[in-house]
């Protein structure tokens, strides 16, 4: 442990009484803009823990260690949430931790220090693997059980109509050996009903902003005529935009005061994305107006004017049509598995062809591949089945990027589709 780390710990330690009587620091495991969370060891039976997946012992080398580990003390994670973040905003994420408690796919809450104006947050320590480093190399079978588990994750807290708005790997702990997942960092997250009230958190001052860049987002309502965003006077629009960059869904984008479930059915469709064209992180603008660009170049700007509309805003994107109308998810998607087959010497077009007829059908009909040179060899079937499965996760991701969050598939419905089939008992 760095010797900075170790003062930090120090610190954190003097700070809490019942910090150090109660739990060993052991190292930093993460640190952003409204927290820092610490691995620790809960000393003098402070935390019993319910379930068997926080005793299992870590894994050597993908195997289990001798020791059963039952005698050991529980591991947890201490999340420091800094003072900066408002208390309402403390209070808000403690109590949906809490609320969410008794479920496999959620850290539940085991205890709370305060210290004045401190807070730490005690979940059970969750071993996990860092997304960068099976994101290029997780076979298309070991995908398939990581977004099973997301979206049982989702459909578990968006039963309970909590948006959990930030979405994204690091808030999604999986360990690819065990093929279980958490999610974890509810810091933004909201009861779906109180969204129509704007929050202190992250609100937009202003979207009309003069910019130099190539997109503008002007507000339809209130009867906009030729007026541009320079001489618009007219309030900007607020609405809740928590979230992280290039997982944002269009109506956030687009500052939809009516924000649902659905957004973060949107960003568990970048996750999916991130596999499929092994590409992570697949958009990069910090800006929401260039996040829209972005969004165009993959989905077509077509696609995100009718989103646009369906909020009741424009969006008009001054570059030359053919990069914004040939950009789409198709061919995005074509030009990944053109080289995927290039590269393990798959015969051909017709994979392609086949998965471009399904992505045009909508994911509605899935044509089982008919290779012109079929082959007895197992592996060449192998490698079908790994194609069907790849179809079937466009699909999936097709009911993930509706423009209109009504027409988007709900978590469980997401569950119930072909690319699960063989995971359902
Ligand atoms: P932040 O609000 O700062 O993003 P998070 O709750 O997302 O805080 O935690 C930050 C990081 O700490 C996570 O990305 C993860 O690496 C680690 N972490 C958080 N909770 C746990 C846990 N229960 N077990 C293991 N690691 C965790
Ligand atoms: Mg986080």
């Amino acid at each position: 442990v760095p010797l900075e780390v170790l003062e930090e710990m120090n610190k954190l330690e003097e700070c809490f009484p019942r910090l150090s009587k109660n739990y060993r620091l052991m190292e930093k495991i993460g640190e952003g803009t409204f927290s820092t969370v610490y691995k620790a060891e809960a000393l003098n039976g402070s935390i019993k823990l319910k379930s068997d997946l926080w005793k299992s012992p870590p894994l050597r080398n993908g195997k289990p260690s001798k020791k059963t580990g039952s005698k050991k003390n529980p591991i947890v994670a201490l999340k420091q949430i800094y003072v900066t973040s408002s208390p309402s905003r403390i209070y808000n994420e403690l109590n949906l931790l809490y609320m969410l408690s008794g479920s496999v796919h959620v850290a539940p809450l085991l205890d709370v220090l305060r210290f004045q104006d401190q807070v730490l947050a005690i979940l059970p320590y969750y071993s996990h693997s860092d997304f960068r480093d099976f994101y290029r190399d997780l076979p298309v079978k070991g995908i398939k059980k990581y977004m099973w588990e997301l979206f049982h994750a989702l459909s578990f807290i968006h039963e309970k109509d909590v948006i959990h708005r930030d979405l994204k790997p690091t808030n999604f702990l999986y360990d690819p050996f065990k093929g279980k997942g958490l999610l974890v960092d509810f810091g933004l997250a909201e009861k779906a009903e109180s969204t129509n009230n704007y929050k202190n958190i992250n609100v937009c001052p202003c979207i009309n902003k003069d910019r130099s860049s190539a997109t503008k987002v002007y507000n339809k309502r209130m009867n906009f005529k030729a007026a541009y965003p320079k001489q618009d006077q007219r309030p900007p629009r607020r609405a809740n935009r928590a979230g992280t960059r290039g997982f944002r869904a269009p109506e956030v984008l687009f500052k939809c005061t009516n924000q649902t479930t659905k957004l973060d059915i949107w960003s568990a469709g970048i996750i999916g994305l991130s596999f499929l064209t092994r590409k992570f992180p697949l958009f990069n603008s910090p800006d929401d107006t260039d996040a829209l660009l972005e969004l165009s170049l993959i989905f077509g700007l077509e696609k995100l004017q009718q989103s646009a509309n369906i909020h009741g805003c424009g969006l008009e994107i001054n570059l030359s049509e053919d990069i914004t109308n040939t950009g789409n998810l198709i061919k995005v998607v074509a030009d990944f598995l053109r080289y995927e087959s290039e590269n393990k010497g798959v015969p051909d077009d017709s994979v392609v062809h086949d998965t471009l007829s399904i992505l045009n059908e909508k994911g509605d009909g899935i044509v089982k591949p008919t290779p012109s040179q079929a082959s007895e060899d197992a592996s060449f079937d192998e490698l079908m089945d790994n194609y069907l499965d790849h179809k079937h996760l466009f699909q999936l991701l097709y009911g993930c990027f509706h423009m209109d969050p009504k027409k988007r598939l709900s978590a469980n419905e997401i569950l119930k589709l072909p690319f699960f089939s063989e995971l359902v008992h």
